[in-house]
């Protein structure tokens, strides 16, 4: 036996043994302790179940009974009525339902059920309007002494009668082990039970209302710990000095906009004013700017960048794509065509002379202004004069690779950019440790994009015709294709490849349109190639896969045809959409699905009606889960033991607040705080790199 009891192995717990544990393990569950927090997916409310006899009637009371009558009713005035019966202990009951006609599938005859409501007395019989349904399960033993009875997640082979004996049987043996880490002033000020209290209740609630106590109580210490550990890592930050103080004068920042070809929107603006506060605190800058597709932030990091270049500084800026890479090269270029600033583009497709030269120009100080992917995070590379490094469409990147750029003596100021606009909950959780700036505002002149689901065939050949015809009035179109090559998967009409889509089109649709191909695995040059007749205009149509999702910038090109719409995400789509519509020219969007699915039509439909893209990554988030949105490589494994942060973004906001003040008080570091340090160390130190962190 381990010393800590909580480690105990499941197999040697009353009333598990070997196969047991087996079937327990498949659930993730291999220890006492890792019972003790396997929360139940729900639970059957049998608290104040009554006889029908016993009814009193405006109090809200449960009655259990079998369905013995479903009943649907069309009313005068397009009413309806759906009415059960129910055969219950001491006599009959109906449950009534106005207006709620999806309420007759709910039920299957001789079912087992409680309804829960005021019940009143009308027609010689009780009948409860509208009440709360829970359905009986086989596997529900309404006869057990408890009045609440959870329900868990389950694997083939174990039953839920037996779950719920281990479940308890752990509880009563293992419960008085654990020990709550926080102080009992802690929990009295924010309202907590003690941890141990919290798991009885959890497995044994009396009602619902100790049952979902004790479950907030369990997600508000996951998220604590793990809010916590992000609060540490900020401080860590904050205090690392020392940062360079990158001071702005009025001259520099109007040498700055003079030049921009436009004047910065107000939104920039406000940007640009964090950044500037932040680059002349002597504490490093570490902010996420958030800003919707198109809303200019290139604008911001130059900016940005050319304010630590004037305090003497270098300054770099990395994009997750040669393309993008390029493209913000050519706009750093444009701009400073007339200006000294030394200029030098890194890439991985740099030769090996070349590539020395550049890591030459780098380390001795020369360059002051680089570009680069993440070419530019490898080790051989190493800065004169850091100070100020610009990731742009941070999503594409590991959060972690942050911390290369501050292995250096000096830190480094950072700035994060992204257009993926991050679910309000899980930028306290992944972003958790840095400042944000909210840029909501499109340059003037934006038009909205028109978006349509095009579904049939008679609409995409109407669509054709219209981009046929948007072509040879001189706009440039993007035809976006999930997939690079031909697979054996079949489609419908086979025409979900980047490849086929463009031998087709030449064919058929865009005969005589002069269309070119961009897709991840083509060779470097010939990408590059393409993207050049594509700004210049030479290039009408362009075919291509995700890799125009992000940044893209051609204004004259105002069409997307997006196949296979259905396979991507919400946000993703969003993303793409936002290539079009920056020139003067209405834009349009046409999703092209092959799929008449109610949930992937809706999701589509999200996209048409919203051109917000907070609105859109909500809507992404709350029907795919974070992974998804961010892709999983982002939001990797979190330890969380039982938090979900879609469902309990409540709860992490409370948790985000009493964290933060913790650490930044200095209370964390008092004694009797100990216990919580090292339980968040001990989850989060390796998953979060907090040792790097100090
Ligand atoms: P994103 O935020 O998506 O990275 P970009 O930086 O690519 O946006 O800018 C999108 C387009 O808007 C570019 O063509 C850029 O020149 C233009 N732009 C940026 N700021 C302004 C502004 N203040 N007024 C007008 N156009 C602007
Ligand atoms: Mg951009």
């Amino acid at each position: 036996m381990p010393e800590d009891p909580l480690l105990t192995p499941l197999q040697f717990l009353t009333g598990v043994g070997p196969k047991r544990a087996e079937l327990l393990a498949k659930l993730g569950l291999h220890t006492a302790q890792d019972l003790l927090w396997y929360l139940p997916r729900d639970y059957l409310d049998l608290t104040d179940v009554r006889s029908v006899r016993d009814l009193e009637s405006g109090k809200t009371q449960s009655v259990r009974g079998k369905v013995v009558d479903i009943d649907y009713r069309q009313l005068t005035g397009g009413r309806t009525l759906v009415a059960v019966l129910l055969e219950c202990e001491g006599g009959y009951l109906r449950a009534t339902w106005f207006n709620q006609v999806w309420m007759y599938k709910k039920f299957q005859p001789n079912e087992n059920v409680v309804f829960s409501g005021k019940p009143k007395w009308s027609q010689g019989r009780w009948e409860i309007p509208n009440p709360e349904v829970q359905h009986i399960g086989e596997e529900d033993d309404v006869s057990s002494a408890l009045s609440v009875l959870p329900r868990y997640g389950l694997t083939d082979g174990l039953k839920m009668a037996e779950m719920r004996r281990i479940a308890q049987a752990a509880v009563e043996q293992f419960v008085e082990f654990v020990t709550d880490p926080t102080p009992p002033a802690f929990r009295v000020k924010l309202q907590l039970p003690a941890l141990s209290d919290a798991l009885l209740k959890l497995h044994l609630p009396r009602n619902m209302h100790e049952a979902q106590a004790a479950k907030r109580c369990l997600v508000f210490h996951d998220l604590l710990d793990f809010q916590i550990a992000l609060a540490l890592r900020r401080r860590y930050w904050k205090r690392r000095s020392p940062a360079p103080v990158l001071q702005t004068t009025p001259k520099i920042d109007a040498r700055i906009r003079r030049l921009f070809p436009f004047s910065l929107t107000a939104g920039q603006d406000a940007a640009i004013l964090d950044i500037v506060n932040d680059l002349q605190s002597g504490s490093a800058m570490n902010r996420l700017l958030q800003a919707d597709v198109g809303a200019g932030k290139t604008a911001i990091a130059i900016y940005g960048m050319l304010v630590a270049i004037a305090a003497g500084y270098q300054a770099c800026l990395m994009a997750p794509t040669e393309l993008l890479t390029v493209q913000h090269w050519q706009t750093v270029e444009r701009l400073l065509s007339h200006s000294r600033v030394q200029r030098l583009l890194l890439t991985g497709g740099l030769g090996t002379k070349d590539r020395q030269a550049a890591l030459e120009q780098i380390r001795s100080g020369t360059a002051q202004l680089v570009v680069g992917t993440q070419a530019l995070i490898q080790k051989d590379v190493n800065f004169a004069k850091l100070g100020l490094v610009v990731v742009d469409e941070q999503h594409r990147f590991g959060v972690m690779q942050r911390a290369h750029f501050s292995s250096g003596a000096e830190t480094v100021h950072m700035l994060v950019m992204t257009a993926t606009p991050i679910p309000r909950s899980l930028c306290l959780t992944q972003f958790g440790d840095l400042d944000l700036s909210i840029n909501g505002e499109l340059p003037p002149g934006r038009q909205k994009i028109v978006t349509s689901r095009v579904s049939t065939a008679v609409n995409r050949a109407k669509a054709w015709d219209f981009i046929r015809q948007k072509v040879h009035s001189g706009r440039q179109v993007y035809v976006v294709c999930p997939r690079v090559e031909d697979s054996f998967e079949s489609f419908s009409d086979g025409l979900a490849s980047a490849e086929a889509m463009y031998r087709r089109l030449q064919e058929d649709e865009l005969q005589g349109v002069h269309i070119g191909l961009v897709h991840g695995q083509m060779d470097r040059d010939l990408k590059a190639q393409q993207m050049a007749e594509f700004r210049a205009g030479k290039i009408q149509v362009l075919v291509s896969t995700t890799v125009i999702e992000v940044g893209v910038d051609v204004p004259n090109a105002n069409i997307m045809v997006i196949f296979q719409a259905e396979r991507f995400g919400l946000s993703q789509l969003h993303q793409l959409r936002g290539r079009i519509g920056r020139g003067d020219f209405q834009g349009y969007c046409f999703l092209f699905t092959e799929t008449d699915k109610a949930d992937a039509m809706q999701r589509l439909l999200a996209l048409e009606t919203s051109t917000n893209g907070f609105e859109i990554a909500e809507a992404d988030f709350k029907l795919r889960g974070p992974g998804d949105v961010l892709g999983t490589r982002q939001h990797g494994d979190l330890p969380l033991k039982v938090a979900d942060l879609v469902r309990d973004e409540a709860v992490l906001k409370e948790a985000r607040a009493a964290a933060f003040t913790l650490v930044d008080s200095g209370v964390l570091d008092q004694p009797d705080y100990a216990m919580l340090k090292i339980r968040v160390l001990d989850r989060f130190e390796k998953p979060m790199e907090l040792s790097r962190s100090g």
